[in-house]
């Protein structure tokens, strides 16, 4: 009944989109998963260029611009953006795989010792001996100097391809696409830094002094990385605990994971494999893959779960909805808080001592440090997102923004950032609003889920049957319309503050 109301032409747009977007999926993954040399995304993307040849992107927006009803208008207006977005990724995706291919075989020494780019920082991560996460920092900074002219080149062929298309303005059109005004959402977000403030520098700032034995502010950033593993607390996050602690948790809300065969787990050890857990999404939720190379330690988990938030919302998608709320999110804030939901998991210390064995004691100390962790990358975010709107003003102004970089994110976070990575920590269509949307989602989610079924309401299946009612309807809404049906109110600090206080 849907095809014949769209039209032949839209829907046969839509499956060919699917193909397309299974295929990138595809790729990424098998790159990732350490079973494909080199990525070819470019190369995919020039096989479906008949897909966003001028016309046919006209005549997507044309058939979102004459639907009759709203439903079929927002599902024409996401299959129009993305064939959009494809139309203009099409000379940057050669760009992008130049330069990871680059990164790739870039390699540093530091101490005798060869070490890829993309290992460096997961390598400074761990590395206990702060003298050398300098050096390996130094490298890391030589690497990103390097890549800067090509970032460069990306960043300006994506704005003359916005100006091509009639958006003259980056975040004019991230504002168009995402449904959010940024300006107002970073106005509101503006309190946080305050209210957060002494509970960060008081209570964050000892635990990097007692963990790195030196002073603080004023580190470099490299420090804070090595913080962030919780190296300390390894033993009680074993590798072989990873899988199992996760399952028997779904299992207590009422998900069997053994009847989750549309999740596809890769768990192999590869050489190539990246070790951070990843989710792909390539056909949800026919075809979901989750990957995994478990190594063990705190930060390992807390990546695991994060991605398998990603996976049970794909997974657990109603196959029934329209092509365009089960694949063409308008933002990633739902998605996101999800993944952040499962991920405060491993802070919970109900969740520890249920699930790993850790003592109360003990699982207390290491859920308080882990939350001060999460307050530390919230606050980089909203140094980022403040960053991220001023690049924008003048984005081509290497010195001007460069410079903006390490003075925004050295006073929000007490760190000193390395202006060598000005244009390598931005992600791009400002996905960083994506994530302090999750954010707010997450705690309000949280709070509405403990105050419904309690504390451990990760093992009431009651709490089970309303996250999969939730994740039924796929991307049709977004973070802050899933909130509202639940009686939260969106973008509310509130919640997200509370959350810190007394740590
Ligand atoms: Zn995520």
């Amino acid at each position: 009944m849907t095809q014949r109301e769209e039209g032949p032409d839209v829907g046969r747009l839509e499956r060919r989109l699917g193909k397309c977007m299974y295929e990138l999926a595809t790729e990424s993954r098998l790159v990732r998963a350490g079973l494909k040399d080199t990525s070819e995304m470019s190369a995919i993307i020039e096989r479906y260029a008949d897909l966003y040849e001028p016309e046919v992107v006209r005549f997507a927006e044309q058939a979102y611009r004459s639907a009759a009803d709203t439903d079929a208008c927002e599902r024409r207006r996401r299959l129009y953006l993305a064939l959009l977005d494809f139309a203009m990724e099409r000379p940057i995706a050669a760009l992008r795989d130049a330069l990871a291919e680059r990164l790739l075989r870039r390699f540093v020494e530091v101490d005798g010792e060869s070490i890829n780019y993309y290992a460096l920082q997961p390598r400074i991560a761990k590395e206990p001996d702060a003298d050398k996460r300098d050096r390996l920092f130094d490298a890391l900074g030589h690497a990103q100097a390097e890549a800067n002219p090509a970032r460069q080149e990306i960043l300006a062929t994506t704005l003359s391809e916005l100006c091509r298309f009639g958006y003259p303005d980056y975040v004019g059109y991230c504002s168009e696409v995402k449904q959010l005004d940024y300006n107002r959402f970073a106005e509101n977000l503006r309190p946080l830094d305050q209210l957060t403030s002494e509970t960060y520098f008081r209570s964050y700032g000892a635990l990097v002094e007692r963990t790195t034995g030196r002073q603080w502010p004023g580190l470099r950033q490299c420090h804070g990385w090595y913080v962030s593993s919780l190296s300390q607390h390894d033993a009680a996050f074993t590798p072989d605990r990873l899988i199992e602690s996760a399952w028997a948790t779904l299992r207590d809300l009422g998900i069997d994971p053994d009847a989750l065969t549309n999740i596809h787990i890769d768990a192999e050890d590869r050489d190539k494999k990246n070790p951070r857990a990843s989710c792909y999404d390539a056909d949800a939720p026919r075809e979901v893959h989750l990957l995994v190379r478990p190594r063990g330690g705190w930060s390992d988990y807390s990546s695991f779960f994060h991605e398998l938030g990603h996976a049970l919302h794909f997974g657990l998608t109603s196959p029934r909805l329209p092509f365009a709320y089960r694949r063409l999110a308008v933002s990633n804030g739902l998605t996101e808080t999800y993944a952040y939901l499962f991920q405060s998991l491993v802070r919970n210390d109900g969740w520890m001592t249920d699930y790993l064995g850790i003592a109360p004691d003990i699982a207390q100390e290491v859920g308080r440090q882990a939350w001060l962790l999460d307050l530390a990358l919230l606050r980089r975010y909203l140094g980022k997102i403040k960053y991220e709107l001023q690049l924008y003003q003048d984005p081509l102004n290497a010195n001007r923004n460069s410079s903006a970089y390490v003075s925004i994110l050295g006073q929000i976070t007490g760190f000193s950032y390395p202006a060598e990575a000005y244009m390598d920590d931005v992600d791009p269509w400002l996905y960083v609003a994506d994530y302090l949307r999750a954010w707010f989602g997450e705690a309000q989610l949280n709070g509405y889920l403990t105050s419904h079924y309690g504390n451990r309401w990760y093992k009431d299946p009651q709490a089970g049957r309303l996250l999969r009612e939730l994740w039924r309807s796929g991307v049709k809404m977004d973070a802050e319309a899933m909130l509202s049906e639940l009686g939260c109110r969106p973008f509310d600090i509130g919640p997200l503050a509370q959350r810190y206080e007394g740590l």
